[in-house]
């Protein structure tokens, strides 16, 4: 008979990188290297244009990306209407307008 102790175990929310398909994110990294000079600081998103009028937050959307978890991301990165101005404000210089339009090219027929 199983104990009710007023709890349970949660299951582990690690990200298994092993598990997850890569090969996108792969061919991401090979046509823009820069890009794993990410640092997660969220300033694309802080300056997002788009991210003022919907709910669209571009470092959530990349680092999926980068885990390998494409679902969703081809029509979130729709969302983008492709100014720059996260461009300007990224720290690590990574050319963010040319990876939206990188990764939207690469999910194009996931
Ligand atoms: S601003 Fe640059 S370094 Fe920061 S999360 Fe965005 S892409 Fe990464
Ligand atoms: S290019 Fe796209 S992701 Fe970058 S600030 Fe403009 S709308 Fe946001």
């Amino acid at each position: 008979m199983a104990i009710n102790w007023g709890f349970n175990i949660a299951r582990p929310r690690a990200v298994d990188m092993d598990a997850n398909d890569l090969s996108i994110t792969r061919r991401i990294m090979a046509q823009m290297p820069e890009f794993q000079a990410c640092i997660a600081c969220g300033s694309c998103t802080a300056t997002c244009t788009a991210g003022n009028l919907t709910s669209f937050n571009f470092r959530r959307v990349h680092t999926l990306v980068r885990r390998g978890e494409y679902e969703g991301a081809y029509e979130e990165m729709g969302k983008c209407m492709l100014c720059g101005k996260c461009r300007l404000s990224c720290p690590r210089g990574i050319n963010t307008r040319g990876l939206v339009m990188l990764i939207k090219r690469e999910l194009e027929d996931k």
